[in-house]
């Protein structure tokens, strides 16, 4: 029996490891597949939540990490995930997306000789102020198997001298969990909760430390938001960081009254309220793949985008971080200027079950 272990930390992690861990179940009599919760993120909101509504098992280990800067947190992983490597000697570890647990538990697993495999490997927003960035390039070095949701992710990969015999173009595990969930978000009731019509309300979410560390640049992202709120309802659930942020800044009697305030909501509500918006405002990654797969028109506020593909044929319109041009863009949106989109190639519902009949081809035969 071959033994894996794949590590999630944040909540984008589990919606990705959700379907793998599902595909796994398939091998069951040869694979026996783990997953090991750094506790990055650790409130039931960002978390439990996922795990429930997402079908996982309890994680079969814990870190129980929590906050810290980036240097603390990563570095109590390695020294937490180093013991559990030791004890269980699993056959290869795998590790989705570009937190601080990817980096952590890849850099662990390389050192003890135990292959890696990044889900969601090869993508590039070139700029490296951002942390995320600096988790993919380096976990990218350091990986056995990088499995791409994009073309453009093997062309970094290639760029950057990674031998291509490494890199499988499998598609996009987001979506898998997407695709997966469709029935399920169908039938979720948050609009009507919320009193909201379909197609005509915005939401937004915010959370990229350069649009929320600042007092001045955060101060600027409730205004537009309030400006965006003038035209149609906006729902805003909060990430915490952005959450302390406001708190600490003073600002959480600033946002407008046609601003509907939630705390983060779960996966299944979430995914109904973008699926049912006329606009989602953003500066998340995953959510501009869940737009263009949902031909729901998106305004990413950021300089850079890792997943280009969403621009190029998808709904995405990559606005930048002036946010006076976010506020021209929402209302041309708004008024009828839409982007008619297509789904990207293999963003099927199926990624999961190539990345895992490629992992138990070469690690069961
Ligand atoms: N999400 C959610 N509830 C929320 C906000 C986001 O369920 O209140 C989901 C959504 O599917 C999104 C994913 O969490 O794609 C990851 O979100 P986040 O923006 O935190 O991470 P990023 O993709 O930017 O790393």
């Amino acid at each position: 029996m071959k033994k894996i272990i794949s590590v999630v930390g944040a909540r984008p992690n589990f919606i990705k490891i959700a379907p793998i861990h599902r595909s796994f179940q398939k091998y069951n009599e040869d694979i026996s597949h783990m997953i090991c919760h750094t506790g990055q993120h650790f409130d039931a909101k960002m978390s439990k939540i996922f795990f429930d509504e997402l079908q996982m098992p309890k994680p079969h280990f814990y870190l129980g990490i929590g906050g810290g800067s980036h240097a603390v947190q990563t570095a109590r992983i390695m020294i937490e995930f180093e013991k559990i490597l030791l004890n269980e000697k699993p056959d290869l570890v795998m590790v989705p997306g570009d937190v601080n647990s990817t980096l952590a538990a890849s850099l662990v697993a390389a050192k003890l000789h135990i292959p890696v495999a990044h889900v969601e490997a090869g993508l590039r927003s070139f700029d490296r102020r951002m942390p995320e960035e600096v988790n993919r390039v380096l976990t990218d070095e350091i990986s056995d198997y990088l499995f791409v949701t994009e073309k453009s992710g093997s062309a970094n990969l290639k760029n950057e001298g990674i031998d291509s015999s490494k890199v499988y173009f499998t598609g996009n595990v987001m979506i898998d969990s997407l695709v997966n969930f469709l029935p399920i978000i169908n039938n979720s009731t948050i609009t009507d909760k919320l009193l909201l019509d379909q197609g005509k309300f915005v939401l937004a979410t915010f959370h990229r430390p350069s649009n929320v560390d600042e007092e001045e640049n955060l101060s600027q992202l409730i205004d537009t938001i309030n400006e965006i709120s003038t035209e149609r309802k906006v729902v805003f659930p909060i990430h915490p960081r952005t959450r302390n942020n406001i708190d600490k800044f003073g600002l959480s009697g600033k946002l407008g009254k046609n601003v509907i305030i939630l705390d983060p909501i779960g996966y299944i509500d979430f995914l109904s309220l973008t699926k049912k918006a006329e606009l989602v405002v953003t500066d998340s990654g995953g959510i501009q793949e869940e737009t263009t797969f949902l031909g729901i028109q998106c305004i990413t506020v950021r300089d850079s985008t890792e997943r280009p593909i969403t621009s190029e044929i998808g709904t995405n319109h990559m606005i930048g971080t002036d946010f006076q041009k976010v506020v021209v863009a929402a209302k041309l949106i708004l008024g009828g200027r839409i982007k008619n989109g297509r789904i990207p190639e293999l963003w099927d519902g199926k990624a999961s079950e190539r990345i895992v009949e490629i992992v138990y081809k070469s690690i069961c035969k």
